[in-house]
């Protein structure tokens, strides 16, 4: 049986095309599957068109959350209660077309030794900013996990139920799927394809969510941030050496008192690198703290099996 998570976050508008060209999409597996949609707490009237769907057809489970949780933790709420020997993860909105599921089930059957197809993109439709920010990440994400593998790699993807089991014991705070799936380790393949236009609405990921998501992608799976911050820290070093030693040879040669401006260049250079550093550590105290704490990821109000 296959599992079919998705999130959902107010998209009423496209819950009809969703689960008709969903369900259209998986017609070959007969019962053999149940799409387990996660509503994130969603304010519009998605429940009650899901709930309707649900009704209509028993292989529709919905997953309603307590509030708003981000769609990382949705898929985690998703993937808690997937019962398939195969699981599968796609976004709402149609941007990762359905009919794709097949395709990469077929291949990740086709050899017993492949434990994850994820799909990746050749190309996306999004506006511009979105579109370099998130080549930006992709970047530098594949760089630092020394992965080329990841770019251009979303949740969009299936896999066996022991590599569900695997991500579900990652109980980091500051999550970010597409990096664990790929910590996990097994042996993954993957397939091209153009990423689709969301049908309808608009994005729930505002450039400030997606520039956490970023975030915490990269603090969790590098210390390059803090090692970036050593190694600037020692530069630092020597120059104020080679300074030190200037001052004292301007001492010692009777012409000392000068140099107003570079005073002042180094003092404002230095202290605002200084902030600068203090707010980088701030982040990761943050994470930490939000480790530490442990709260749930998400809280499920209730499951429609
Ligand atoms: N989503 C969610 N919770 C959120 C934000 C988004 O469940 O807090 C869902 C959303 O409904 C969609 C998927 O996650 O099905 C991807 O979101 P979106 O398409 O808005 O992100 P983008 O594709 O623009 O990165
Ligand atoms: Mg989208």
């Amino acid at each position: 049986m296959i599992s079919l998570v998705i999130p959902i976050y107010n998209e009423e508008v496209l819950i009809d095309e969703l689960i008709n060209r969903t369900l259209k999409a998986l017609k070959s597996f007969g019962n053999d599957f149940e799409i387990i949609i996660v509503d994130d707490g969603s304010s519009d009237n998605s429940i009650i068109k899901l709930l309707k769907h649900r009704k209509q057809d028993d292989r529709i489970k919905i997953v309603q959350l307590s509030r708003n949780y981000g769609h990382q933790a949705a898929y985690t709420a998703g993937l808690t209660v997937a019962k398939g020997k195969f699981v599968a993860m796609m976004d709402g909105d149609l941007q990762d077309p359905p009919e794709l599921i097949e395709v990469m089930y077929k291949k990740l059957i086709s050899n017993e030794n492949t434990d994850i197809i994820y799909a990746k993109r050749k190309s996306r439709k999004e506006k511009m900013l979105r579109r370099f920010l998130m080549k930006m990440f992709h970047k530098i994400f594949s760089k630092i996990t020394r992965g080329s593998s990841i770019e251009n790699v979303g949740n969009f993807s299936i896999f066996r139920d022991y590599v569900k089991d695997a991500i579900l014991i990652y109980s980091e705070k500051n999550r970010y799927l597409p990096g664990i799936r790929f910590h996990a380790g097994f042996s993954q393949d993957y397939i091209l394809f153009d990423r689709d236009e969301r049908i309808a609405g608009s994005t729930k990921m505002s450039i400030s969510k997606l520039i956490s998501l970023a975030l915490d992608a990269l603090f969790s799976f590098s210390n390059l941030p803090l090692r970036t911050m050593l190694f600037i820290g020692f530069v630092g070093l020597f120059i104020s050496l080679v300074g030190v030693i200037y001052v004292i040879l301007s001492k010692l040669m009777g012409v000392a008192p000068f140099g107003w401006s570079s005073t002042l260049f180094f003092i404002f250079f230095f202290s605002s690198l200084q902030i600068m550093f203090l707010g980088l550590l701030g982040e990761y105290i943050y994470r930490i703290y939000k480790e530490v704490q442990n709260r749930p990821l998400f809280i499920i109000k209730h499951f429609h099996e």
